[in-house]
């Protein structure tokens, strides 16, 4: 058996993941949309020959930056209610919002965040968080409790070597 150690790939948003040999330095891309979403080794047949593994991990908490416009409003206010805020980072556990308003937010509060899918999308997703923490007038740090699609496809798979 091979004793080198084996490469590792973090995969998150793409589907995709760009495999590079060590021997010869071929670099290759792989899907991996269909894989494990957990972990997963992957044998690589490069063409000079060299036979290798290489691990993937599936991240889970993989934060994507962002500068999405949407809007907030607590859990109990109509959409009307809604304000304005900026998706400062999003992953697959929660959301951080801009505000620009000083708000009576308190720890575990809920707020429902709209704002569009990606950006440039028309179509609107609305995530429920419980607030995790609050800095008045400029930032709320949220977890989602809505766990509906934590794991889209969409979602998954981005790699860095
Ligand atoms: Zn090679």
């Amino acid at each position: 058996m091979d004793t080198e150690k084996k490469q590792k790939y973090f995969v998150s948003r793409k589907k995709t993941v760009t495999i590079k040999c060590l021997a010869c330095g071929k670099v290759r891309t792989v899907p991996v949309e269909n894989l494990n979403k957990k972990s997963h080794s992957l044998t690589i047949n490069c063409p000079c020959t060299k036979t290798f593994e290489v691990d993937l991990e599936f991240r889970h908490d993989y934060r994507q930056k962002s500068h999405i416009v949407g809007s907030f409003r607590a859990y109990s206010s109509p959409k009307e209610r809604s304000r304005r805020c900026v998706i400062a980072d999003q992953s697959l556990g929660g959301l951080l919002l801009h505000v620009q308003d000083d708000l009576p937010i308190k720890h575990d509060d809920r707020l429902i965040v709209s704002y569009p899918s990606d950006s440039g999308s028309l179509r609107e997703i609305e995530r429920v968080i419980s607030v995790r923490h609050y800095t008045p007038g400029s930032r709320i740090g949220g977890a989602f409790v809505d766990a509906k699609d934590q794991f889209r496809s969409q979602d998954t798979l981005t790699a860095t070597a």
